[in-house]
């Protein structure tokens, strides 16, 4: 050490430049390199990781993986098959910045690794081609995406369905296994372009649509547009919009996720509204992190984002006139509670129903497993996080749960009904709707 570093206690700063030197970044994950030294390996993030939680393994911990990726990103091992399993056995879920105390970007760093793997060709299987397939070819393609539903809508109700999942080879046997039950065509209907708001105005909202949302969960689309109606927003629905590009992100295709994101940028800049209202957490988390992939505008765009729950806590919800009768226990997406920041909002909203009580379960902000195709590509580790999700939530045994993410909405409906709970899953903007005299209890 210098004579001045060593009086103040500090290390030398020479020293420090030549052991940055000697470790210099280095392959596919250089440009991480910097993020990952935010690390302090505390392990903190260890008890909230569900998938440490289920094999207690440390590579395939938070802080194990961070390790891995600055040892490739220094050139200390190649980018491998190990890291690229233990990026896509991660759930994206986020737990862990949460509890991380040293402002690690895990969620940044998850994705960019991904992105890596792929390009790569270390994920090159069949699974991965079908995936890939999927979401540019299907999920990001709001006809091709209807026709498909309404196929499956066939399947269910023909029985056909049943049949698949007793002759068709494993793969489409699973994905017929994990297929939610396709609500009937009518609550897939277009919605209006425009909605008035009720009473005095308090804005001009965009409703960002999505691509699952309107095809499996149209009902939710309608309830939000009448709550905000409701609230004093006039909401428009601007028809150029599209897919977020999250699922695509996740899955280590930036370039097509950014394309998409640019179109949605395109799409609410000409619609001219106040607040973008989301009622999706995996999308708004990926619409407030455009920024990143669209520098500047998608700064713009990301600032106006909200979930819908913010939105309405955030203005101050108009009172209900009705009620909703019983308990509800609200489980926190990962995407809107670790992606967002938002836990309170939507607590705030649901005790505000008159005649429901809001009761707490063990374990509101751990993942249930949904994260996306998660469910379809690692289906083990999936149900196995879903289970303790399920018992707490059965501990507590209420008439409602509510979460407000299509995926998790999905998962939970599943849990619930094979661990037979009689509470209904519902996205708390329908109790909410429910509550204004919307649709039946
Ligand atoms: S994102 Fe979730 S699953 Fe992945 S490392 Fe963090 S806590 Fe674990
Ligand atoms: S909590 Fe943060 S700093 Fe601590 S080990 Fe986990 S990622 Fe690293």
């Amino acid at each position: 050490m210098g004579g001045d570093a060593a009086a103040a206690g500090r290390p030398d700063s020479s020293w420090v430049g030549l052991l940055v030197e000697e470790i210099a970044p280095a392959g596919p994950l250089a440009h991480l390199r910097d993020a990952t030294l935010d690390c302090v390996h505390c392990g903190l993030c260890l008890p909230v990781c569900p998938t440490y939680r289920e094999t207690g393994r440390e590579t395939s911990s938070p802080r194990g993986r961070i390790h891995l990726m600055r040892a490739t990103a220094e050139g200390r091992i190649p980018l491998g098959a190990l890291l690229a399993e233990e990026a896509h056995l991660c759930l994206d879920c986020r737990a862990c910045e949460t509890a991380c105390p040293s402002g690690v970007r895990y969620g940044y760093l998850v994705e960019e690794t991904r992105a890596a793997v792929a390009r790569a060709g270390l994920r090159d299987g069949t699974a991965t081609r079908v995936e890939r397939f999927a979401l540019r070819q299907i999920v990001a393609r709001p006809r091709r995406l209807r026709a498909l539903v309404d196929l499956l809508w066939v399947a269910q109700r023909t029985g056909l369905d049943r049949l698949a999942r007793i002759f068709a080879p494993r793969a489409l046997r699973e994905v017929m296994e994990a297929a939610p039950l396709v609500p009937p065509r009518w609550t897939r209907r277009r919605l209006p372009a425009l909605v008035p708001a009720h009473g005095e105005k308090r804005g001009r909202v965009g409703l960002f649509v999505g691509c699952v949302m309107p095809e499996l969960f149209g009902d939710v689309h309608a309830a939000t547009l009448r709550v905000l109606a409701r609230n004093g927003f006039e909401v428009t629905v601007p028809e150029a919009q599209g897919c977020c590009g999250a699922l695509h992100a996740h899955a280590g295709d930036p370039d097509f996720a950014r394309e998409l994101a640019r179109r949605n940028v395109d799409a609410f800049a000409a619609a001219g509204v106040d607040w973008i209202a989301v009622n999706s957490a995996g999308c708004g988390a990926s619409m407030r992190e455009a920024g990143l992939w669209l520098p500047g505008f998608g700064d713009r765009f990301a600032a106006s984002v909200r979930d819908v729950c913010e939105l309405l806590d955030e203005v101050g919800l108009r009172a209900p006139e009705g009620s909703v009768e019983g308990t509800v226990c609200y489980d926190d997406p990962c995407h809107l509670v670790h992606g967002q920041g938002v836990r309170e909002a939507p607590r705030n909203l649901l005790a505000k129903i008159p005649g429901l009580a809001l009761v707490a379960h063990d374990d509101p902000t751990s993942c249930c497993g949904a994260a996306g195709t998660y469910g379809l590509t690692h289906r083990e580790m999936a149900s196995a996080v879903l289970a303790r999700k399920i018992d707490s939530l059965a501990a507590v045994d209420p008439d409602w749960i509510a979460s407000g993410n299509p995926g998790c909405l999905m998962q939970l409906r599943a849990g619930a009904r094979a661990a037979g709970l009689r509470a209904r899953v519902v996205h708390p903007i329908e109790l909410l709707d429910f509550a204004y005299g919307g649709t039946a209890t």
